[in-house]
């Protein structure tokens, strides 16, 4: 078989640059993928947030016409913080999902692939290649499935015998016929623990999710939060791996591999209240290096107040009055609102009724009007 010899120097290379894992598939396209992600789009089940057309993200000729077989690579990242963070009244604290631990998974693979990609190019004239993480076209989790990186568990992520679910995974479409790599057999048995823990119905079966509904989703959105969502995200300011914690594959498991994705305990779980007030330059200075800042500072703003009122955090109160009354923005005035009403300190009704009487968006308005509603729960 074509490049025995050169697909084990790429592994053997691959080592030594901070890849936990490496496996070589086949760049045919993804047809069964391909009829899936059309049930999903017709349900209504897609984020929005991914890129290019069903065609595009199953088919890797599309990026690479003279595709021969895709490289993907999974990095290992920690689950437990060193440090703990204290978290208590007058002191709140949010919390970043895992994967938004560290240094930008992004930039952090992309680089490891461009040098795969250098190492490559100095072995072989006429080779060429595309990469992606995450955010390209083709679908990370279905080329890794394919290239014996880890099964496709029924809470949608790639399980890795090494190293669970927590690895970040990115692809290298190539024009080199590599001996493809064995796909491993899916693992998660009779279990289906992150389809009941999932704390709103999105994985409404094995393997499938409607994003819609996931609040690692909902926490990246920019609009007003629905309502039926903000009881349940808790203090969670981006991002949401429960189905992730709550596997059994796991336990255990928690890998302190690269010093670039370790987490700075006061960016990922920063107080709350101070968030209300950055600027764009000071959200962008703080929290710029995360993968979790990719959607600007108003989402993450947002599910501070949410979290904020999830704490009743009395503390807060004069913070969200400012906001409800001076913020240009109305799902921040809208939101405050509705946290004072829900914290319910004992000035809270008034300040809303104030601002009220000044305030012309109607959906600010409904959002004032919830926050009343509390009022008449209390008494
Ligand atoms: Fe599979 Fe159970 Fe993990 Fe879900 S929680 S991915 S069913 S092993």
């Amino acid at each position: 078989m074509a490049n025995e010899q050169l697909k084990e120097d790429i592994i053997n290379y691959a080592k030594t640059i901070g890849i936990d894992k490496i496996g070589f598939a086949s760049a045919n396209p993804f047809a069964e993928m391909k009829a899936r992600l059309k049930v999903q789009q017709d349900a209504g089940y897609s984020s929005g947030f991914e890129k290019g057309t069903i065609e595009e993200r199953t088919e890797p000729k599309l990026h690479l016409n003279e595709a021969e077989s895709i490289i993907a690579i999974a990095v290992a990242y920690p689950s437990r913080m060193k440090d703990r963070m204290s978290n208590k009244r007058g002191q709140r604290r949010g919390n970043f999902c895992r994967a938004s631990w560290g240094n930008d998974y992004h930039e952090v693979l992309n680089e490891r692939l461009e040098q795969l990609t250098a190492f490559i190019a100095a072995r072989v004239p006429g080779f060429r290649s595309r990469s992606m993480v995450d955010t390209g076209e083709l679908s990370d989790r279905a080329v890794a499935e394919r290239a014996g990186i880890g099964w496709s568990g029924k809470n949608c992520m790639i399980i890795t015998p090494e190293f669970g679910s927590y690895v970040y995974l990115g692809e290298m479409i190539t024009n080199l016929p590599f001996p493809s790599d064995q796909p491993i057999d899916d693992d998660c048995g009779d279990c289906t623990l992150c389809i009941d823990r999932c704390p709103t119905g999105a994985l409404v079966a094995p393997g499938r999710l409607n994003a819609q509904n996931c609040l690692a989703f909902i926490t990246q959105t920019k609009g007003f939060m629905p309502d039926e969502y903000r009881g349940k995200i808790g203090n969670q300011l981006y991002g949401y791996d429960n189905c992730q914690v709550v596997c059994p594959k796991n336990r255990g498991i928690d890998s302190h591999l690269h010093p670039e994705l370790e987490p700075d305990p006061e960016l990922v779980k920063p107080e709350l209240l101070p968030l209300l007030s950055l600027s764009n330059r000071e959200f962008k200075n703080k929290f710029g290096k995360m993968a979790g800042s990719w959607r600007g500072k108003k989402p993450i703003q947002r599910n501070a107040i949410i979290a904020l009122a999830h704490y009743k955090e009395e503390a807060a109160v004069d913070e969200l009055i400012r906001l409800m009354n001076e913020d240009p923005r109305p799902v921040i005035r809208g939101t405050a609102a509705w946290a004072i009403g829900k914290i319910a300190r004992s000035d809270s009704y008034q300040a809303i009724r104030t601002a009220e009487a000044k305030e012309t968006d109607p959906e600010v308005l409904a959002e004032m009007k919830k926050g009343l509603a509390y009022e008449q729960v209390m008494t």
